[in-house]
């Protein structure tokens, strides 16, 4: 190897650690679950996308299989060419069936829905108008498009109305927002965001992937509990959280626009058909949720249950009305050890940093899940305060 760029690599990543700031794998042992083995011991996880504790469903599990042994491994193929099956197409029925949507395409993830979003719709004619704190698949997939770009402070209605008056003279505009905010855990303002659209002449794009399966009424989404089903252009969902968790995602929405994105979306085009298992597990999840909504009930009682016991602990947790649950320690070393200590104590949680969140923001994300019983819980909130006194971040 080149002796400068490794000179210089060297030292960035040396800086990293210095910083607090270097992540660390952690090798799990076992499936994923409430608790899972880490380093040969079992540990109760609270930091999965495990919503609705479908991971590692039986039912799930066996539905995939049914699928694999159906419909073969793989298809070595594309979706135009060779890589689309009847399951494929029944799963994007299924997924505009459950998002109530005119249509669906599926990708092999949501970053790569979000990749494919918005160049084939935007082009230098356009604007296109992103919260600050929108996942970073978006901020990416913006990238790829000539459209002109502004940018809103985090849920901030009168700057983006400013961004939407600026755009006056743009062929189209698009809003584009996360559902719910992956660092945060909070909803963002869909009822403002659309009524704005409506006035301004707007599309609106929103990405619900930390929404979907369990948020709103019938877990329809940000979308669902924010009441503005039929308003929204486009959402983009990921399978890779609440809804199986393995991967895949979509863009669903108006038809006219999955129309185009079928002609010219570049990740679909040009990246492989998504495997049947996937298809077939996750067919099995939306079945699996229209006939019962006790686990979503399940999620949300969850994550009520932790955040109103960590803040009478005295805890400093972002207002969120969702399963994920910010406890912000602020310094970035603090916040790893306080992840670190809380898994000697059993309980399996990250500390974020930068570049994830903002420098000066580390936090420590909560996911619950409708696996976690109440005594998961209650022991979680414990070890918080055992190791939050001892490190003095609570008084
Ligand atoms: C997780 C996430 C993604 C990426 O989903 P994948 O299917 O894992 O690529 C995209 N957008 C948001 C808001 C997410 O939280």
């Amino acid at each position: 190897m080149n002796e400068r760029v490794r000179a210089e690599l060297t030292e960035f990543l040396e800086g990293l650690k210095h910083e607090g700031l270097f992540k660390e794998e952690r090798v799990i042992e076992s499936a994923q679950g409430r608790q899972i083995t880490v380093s040969g011991r079992p540990v109760l996880n609270f930091c999965a996308n495990n919503y609705l504790g479908l991971s590692g469903d039986r039912r799930i599990v066996e539905a995939a299989q049914r699928a694999m042994d159906r419909w073969g491994f793989g298809l070595s193929s594309v979706r135009f060419i060779c890589g689309t099956q009847a399951v494929h197409k029944e799963l994007e029925a299924a997924i505009s069936s459950f998002l109530r949507t005119e249509d669906t395409i599926l990708f092999s993830s949501c970053y790569d829905a979000n990749a494919a979003l918005f160049e084939p719709l935007l082009g230098e004619e356009d604007t296109i108008i992103s919260d600050e704190l929108n996942h970073a698949s978006i901020i990416d997939g913006i990238r790829l498009s000539k459209a002109r770009r502004l940018r809103y402070r985090h849920s901030d209605m009168g700057a983006l109305e400013a961004c939407l008056a600026e755009s006056g003279e743009s062929r189209r505009r698009l809003i584009a927002t996360d559902g719910v905010f992956s660092m945060d855990g909070d909803v963002a303002k869909l009822k403002e965001i659309c009524a704005l659209a409506e006035r301004y002449d707007a599309l609106v794009a929103v990405d619900d992937s930390h929404a979907t399966g369990y948020l709103g009424e019938t877990g329809r989404g940000s979308v669902e509990l924010c009441g503005v089903e039929g308003r929204v252009d486009l959402i983009t969902t990921t399978f890779g959280k609440a809804c199986g968790g393995a991967s895949g995602g979509c863009i669903s929405g108006r038809r006219l626009l999955v129309d185009l994105y079928r002609q010219r979306a570049r990740p679909y085009l040009f990246s492989n058909t998504l495997a049947p298992a996937i298809c077939g597990g996750t067919l099995e999840v939306l079945r699996i949720l229209e006939a019962d909504d006790q686990l979503r009930k399940r999620t949300m009682e969850n994550a009520n249950l932790f955040r109103s016991l960590m803040i009478s602990a005295g805890f400093d947790i972002i207002a969120a009305e969702t399963a994920i649950v910010a406890v912000m320690v602020y310094d970035e070393a603090k916040a790893v050890e306080l992840a670190t200590r809380l898994l000697d104590e059993g309980i399996y949680v990250i500390g974020f940093s930068y570049p994830v969140v903002a420098k000066g923001k580390a936090r420590i994300r909560v996911q619950l899940s409708a696996s976690h019983t109440q005594e998961d819980i209650v022991r979680a909130v414990e070890a918080f305060k055992t190791v939050g006194r001892a490190m003095g971040l609570l008084s």
